[in-house]
């Protein structure tokens, strides 16, 4: 394993359209595991391919310590309310911003083992994962954000 460069938000390869992986082989299965070494290594919750300058439709996710996903090919297949948080990137590095997500989402897509899943998530897990998934279709979340922030301001507005 080993950890990969993080591109960020002014490299253009962060707004192309990622293809579809053919077949979770175990070159895909060492991609994916280097991903979850460099969002460890990051402090990140979620890293998607295209991060990473892989140009392929998958993505990994850490919502809560020890608890990681991998998604390979998703699709959102159903969402439901919406909710507003905040949200960083480590492809747009010391900025938060509030993005409006569905509260309720079902994804499906191929595990690491290749094999299909489907999972229902809520809240901060539906957030990450919509997300990672909207990384490969170049679409990052400040494009979502009405502002974005340094936390340390928010702070200290919230001082005042
Ligand atoms: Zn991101």
């Amino acid at each position: 394993m080993a950890l990969r460069t993080i591109f960020t938000e002014e490299d253009p390869i962060l707004r192309k359209t990622c293809r579809p992986v053919d077949e979770v082989t175990d070159r895909i299965r060492m991609i994916l595991d280097d991903m979850v070494d460099t969002m460890r290594d990051a402090q990140g919750v979620g890293l998607a391919a295209p991060q990473v300058g892989i140009m392929r439709r998958m993505f990994v996710a850490e919502p809560e310590p020890e608890e990681v996903y991998y998604f390979v090919n998703p699709e959102i297949i159903a969402e439901e309310g919406e909710v507003e948080g905040e949200e960083a990137c480590l492809s747009v590095p010391e900025l938060m911003g509030n993005v409006v997500r569905p509260a309720k989402i079902t994804i499906r897509g191929l595990g690491r083992d290749g094999k299909e899943q489907e999972y229902t998530f809520e809240g901060f897990h539906a957030r990450v994962m919509c997300h990672e998934n909207d990384h490969l279709n170049g679409i990052l979340y400040s494009d979502k954000a009405e502002k974005l922030f340094r936390p340390a301001e928010q702070e200290e507005e919230e001082a005042e």
